[in-house]
Formats: structure tokens, sequence, C-alpha cells
């Protein structure tokens, strides 16, 4: 038996309602870990013979849901839910807060790999070693609170019918999809939780297209064992003594550097990123606190609790719940948009989180919108309305019509990239440069003008996961890619706020009784997981390829100097991008076009990926 994981994994084929359970061998564990890193292993096994055929809308997609050793014993617990994008057309480790992941080990199972398309709407259920795939007609159409609240109440009342000795069962864990996910809109999220999701790489719209509206899950079991309990019970007492005074984030959650960013590090995105920076102090975190009626909320183990229920008792937005809104958001959904309303903000989020939309992709295509509005673009004949600058219930009807695909919202769904190459088309104006994605996912709201925030200048040319801002591919202090420490969180499946170096590895030891060392990590794991991940990225699919030579690059604006604030006039510079992109490159054992060199693959034992490679070198016009 294995420490920390159970070695097994939960097949459902919703074609044909086939459950069936996966042994997962130690070897591939160890090398793999779990979540983003498992995940890439399986898809490439899977499909990497034909990636490029693979519609991710498709039934031929996998849908992996995967926790990581780690998870249950590391303070915050998370799952990493990936699977083919169908916003990058590659792999994208997303991973979302909550107990699912706790719950789902509960049950005796390290993760779900789902296959395959159900005719009708379906939702997965799990409790314990009963699978079951079940109708989901009454739930299909439904938004989020009612989807859960709908659900909960029904698996609960079941369970303790079940088993009456027990009393009322404690409710299960739901990841579901809202009305956007139903409609396969690139840029839906799957949410877990009142208003958590894993919204980076459009698995909502996944979710949609194979009919499964929710993946309910109740563990009545233990975690699998661990290698030294006494020594986990003590590294679980010092890091949590530790995570508990960061009072910043405790106090504040992510939405102390609302105000902060804007202000001091000028990297905020304000009206679609035309500034970095802002001087409205009615924005600042203490105008959210007002809203707070939960301050200290915190997934599965976590000490740190960053999550702040808001809630508006009164005026135009009453009855309106949501989670801070978290710093993203109050940028996207706030200062992207010209929106400095605490109350318009927290609405916007709430909608999103009711839609099942991912808030930082719909707040980036929204902003592009509203520019091509400010430029005369789109006209209000293409809207249906105007769309100002600041105009809360303009942006709240375009995230309605983006969700329900009605209007140009059809356009939208299909996020920022496919929706600047079809307007591109439609009005004959080059809008590329008003696109703030990198690879078909809008980046992260942390810009790299300034050079005050952790993004440097090549943040997201060649970051695995496109615009992605918590995976970014900029070199460490050790000259080694910055992606290798997120491809870690992302595998054994942790919150990158917990995150604590100097622990992390003694955790390996005494949970999974692995000797995990630093230089190993980085000097193999990681490369061989991120090897992998950017020859899936780069082989893409059917509906749209990446050209390191075109595609590893910032979006235009970066490359404009920033017009306001204490850093006015900064500006990143195209030729420094093309020598520092060479150096990661290197560092990453790639080629002089950012390909996978042959003996980088040889050291790596991924001697296989050759020919997946030579397929692209042929599409790229190098081989
Ligand atoms: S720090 Fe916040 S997001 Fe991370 S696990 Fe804790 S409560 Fe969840």
């Amino acid at each position: 038996m294995p420490y920390g994981y159970w070695g097994k994994l939960l097949e459902v084929n919703l074609s044909t309602g086939d459950v069936k359970t996966l042994q997962v061998d130690k070897r591939t564990m160890r090398k793999y870990i779990g979540g983003r890193g498992l995940g890439v292993k399986i898809l490439w096994d899977r499909l990497g013979d034909r990636w490029e055929e693979v519609d991710p809308l498709g039934p031929e997609n996998i849908l992996l849901i995967l926790t990581g050793p780690l998870t249950g014993y590391y303070p915050g617990s998370r799952v990493c839910v990936t699977g083919k994008s169908p916003q990058s057309n590659g792999v994208v480790g997303s991973t979302v807060g909550g107990e699912f992941g706790v719950e789902l080990k509960s049950a005796g199972y390290d993760g779900i790999i789902i296959t395959g398309e159900s005719e009708k709407p379906v939702y997965l259920w799990i409790n314990d070693d009963e699978v079951e795939l079940r109708d989901a007609s009454h739930l299909w159409g439904r938004e989020a609170k009612e989807t859960l609240m709908i659900l909960t109440k029904e698996l609960t009342d079941e369970m303790s019918k079940k088993k009456p000795l027990r009393g009322l069962c404690k409710e299960p864990s739901i990841l579901y999809i809202g009305p956007a996910g139903e409609r396969k809109v690139r840029i839906a999220a799957v949410a877990h939780k009142l208003t958590h999701a894993a919204g980076y790489g459009g698995y909502g719209a996944v979710m949609g297209a194979k009919k499964l509206k929710a993946i309910a899950v109740k563990g009545s079991g233990p975690l699998p064992d661990v290698a030294d309990l006494e020594g986990f019970k003590k590294l679980l007492d010092g890091i949590c003594k530790e995570l508990i005074k960061e009072f910043r984030m405790r106090y504040w959650g992510t939405g102390w550097a609302g105000y902060t960013v804007g202000a001091d590090t000028s990297s905020e995105p304000i009206r679609n990123w035309q500034e970095e920076w802002h001087d409205e102090t009615r924005f600042g975190v203490s105008f959210f606190e007002k809203y707070w009626i939960k301050r200290f909320w915190g997934d599965f183990g976590c000490p740190t609790t960053c999550l702040k229920i808001a809630f508006i008792r009164s005026g135009r937005f009453k009855g309106v719940l949501t989670d801070n809104p978290d710093y993203e958001l109050q940028a996207y959904l706030g200062t992207n948009l010209g929106i400095f309303d605490p109350e318009g903000n927290i609405y916007l989020s709430s909608r999103a989180d009711e839609l099942g939309l991912c808030g930082i992709q719909t707040g980036n295509v929204m902003g592009f919108a509203a520019e091509l509005y400010q430029r005369g673009i789109l006209t209000k004949d293409d809207i249906g309305f105007e769309l100002k600058w600041g105009d809360v219930e303009a942006f709240a009807k375009l995230q309605e019509m983006i969700a329900r695909r009605e209007g140009i919202g059809d356009l939208l769904a299909e996020g920022t990239y496919r929706a600047a190459v079809k307007i591109s088309e439609m009005k004959k104006v080059d809008v590329m440069p008003y696109a703030i994605q990198v690879k078909g996912i809008g980046v992260g709201a942390h810009g790299i003008r300034s050079g005050l925030d952790y993004t440097k200048p090549t943040a997201y040319v060649c970051n695995l996961q496109g615009g992605d801002h918590t995976s970014v591919s900029n070199l460490d202090d050790q000259n080694r890619p910055g992606e290798y420490e997120m491809i870690l969180l992302d595998s054994i499946v942790a919150c990158w706020f917990n995150y604590k170096k100097q622990y992390l590895y003694k955790f390996f030891k005494v949970v999974a009784g692995w000797n995990l060392t630093e230089d190993e990590w980085y000097g193999e794991l990681a490369p061989r997981i991120a090897a992998i991940q950017r020859t899936l990225l780069l082989l893409g699919g059917p509906d749209a390829y990446w050209d390191p030579r075109i595609h590893d690059e910032n979006p235009q604006r970066f490359y404009e100097p920033l017009p306001s604030g204490p850093k006015k006039g900064a500006v990143v510079k195209r030729e420094e991008i093309e020598k520092l992109k060479k150096t990661y490159y290197e560092a990453a054992g790639w080629d002089e076009n950012g390909l996978p060199k042959p003996e980088t693959l040889k050291r790596l034992g991924i001697t296989e990926l050759e020919e997946a490679l030579e397929r692209i070198r042929h599409r790229l016009g190098l081989a």
C-alpha cells in the first residue's frame, strides 16, 4: 500500500455509462506526482499521437479531476481540473480550492478520468464505492447557487435516509457548471462551493460539451496512511503556526492588493490595460470590508482563511453574495472595465459566479469589446446598447449575453483570441493589438511594464499555460524556469498562498515516504512534465495552432509606454524579450525555436515525444 494516496483512479465513460477503477503504479506517481503532472502524462499517453485532431469540445476529449499525494495533508486543499483546453488547445492545470479533493480521497480515489459524451444531461454521484451516473435534467439550465442547493439537499436527504442511525449527513462536495458551461462557452469555469472556480482553461465548456452538469462526492473513509505520523504532525503544526501569522492575507484576503497593486506597483489592468495605475481610493479594501458578513472562511485545513464573504443588504444590487471579490476579480470585473465602485464590482462578480463564467477571462473579453467600442470598431448596432467604461448595468448585460451566447455574446463567448480573429475578419480591421491574451488565454491581472510586480517581461511569453498569472515563465533567481515551482504546486495539489518551500519537500517525506529533493524536482521531474506540456501546446489544433516564432510573445499593449502612474513611460522592449526568451529556452532544454531538444528528451527518458515534435517541425517548415 502506498502512503498519502491510494494509487486508484475512477474512470467513467459518459458515452457507454461504464465505470471502472484503474491502478496507478507507484513509479508513475513518484515521477508525475498528481494534479497537473499526472494529468499531462495521462493526456499524452491517451491522446498524444492524434492530439491535433482532438476537438476539446468533442467526445474524444478527456476531463481529469486529480488530487495529489499531499491533498488533505498540506494545508489548503485543492483539486486540479485538466484536459485538452478549449482556449489554448494545449493542457492547462486549472486548480480549485475546497473540500472536493479530501472527499474524493476519503471515498477511496486519487482522481477521476471522464471520457465520452452523454446524450442527456447527467451528474456523477460518488459515495465511496457506489458510483452512479444520474439524470440531471432538473438541474440543466439552472444557475450556480440553485444547482448547488438542489443537489446538496437531494443527496444529503438520501444519505441520511440510507443511514438513519448517523443522523443528518454532512453535505457532499460538488463540482458543477452554470449556463455558460452548458452552452460550451470557452471561458466557462468549473465551479465549486458558492464562489470557487477553476477558471483558466475553459473546462466548464468541456463539462458542458459532455453534458455533465455536476460531480458530487461523499467519502466516509479515512485518508490514506502517512509514512511518518509523528513527523507529519510536527510539520503540520509548524507550518500552520507560520501561516496563521500572515496577517495581511488572513485579515484582508487577496483583496488587500486591490488598491495597493493599482497605486503602488502600477501593474493592474485599467480599461483593457490602456493604463495600469489608478488613484481611486474608494476602490480600496476598506470599502469592500463593510460588505463582509463572514471574514475568516477557509478551504479544508487552511489556517490562512483568505476568503471573505460579501453581501449587499440594500439598494439596486440587494441580495447579492460573493467572495470579496478576490484581487483578480476586483481588477478584471472592476478596474479593467473602468468600474471603481465596490458594489458594482461585487454585483458583476456574483453574476459571473451564478452564470459559471471565469471572472478573469470574462473581464478580459469584455474589456476588449469595450475598447473596440471606444475606438468605434464595434458600434451600438453590433452590441445592441452603448458599452461605456464604468457602466455596470451594460457590462452585466453583456456578461449575461456571453454566458447564454446571445447576439454579440455568442462571438465573445469564444474568448478574446478567437473573438479577435472573427472581429478582424468581420470589420476588416486588425483588432489583435487590443486582445490582451497569450495563446488563447487572457493574461492575469498582473502587468509587466512597471517592473514592480512579480511578473517580469517574459512572464507570459513562453508560459505553458498562456496568460495564466500563477504559472509564469520568468527565470528564477537561480536561472531556472519559474514555472517549475508552479508545476509542483499544481501537482501536489496545493494553494499558492500557502507555499512554504522549506516545508514542502519535508511533507513528501513524512506523507508519501519519498526522498524528493529540490535538485531532483528542478533537474528531472519538472523539466519532464514541462517538455510534455510544451509539446502538447505546440501540437495544438484543430482550430488554432501556435508558432513559437510568432506566438511566444507578449500582447502588443505591453510594448506601449505606461501613460500614467509612478512608472509613467515604462515600456517593455522587444529586443530585450527576444534575448530573454532564448535564455529561457536554453534553461528549459529547448532549442532556438522553443522546441524541446532531442538530447533533453533523451536525458529525461521521454524520447517517445520525438515523433510529435517532428510533426510540429514539419508544420512550422523546420523539418
Ligand atoms: S489561502 Fe485562501 S484560497 Fe488558499 S486554501 Fe486557504 S482559504 Fe483557500
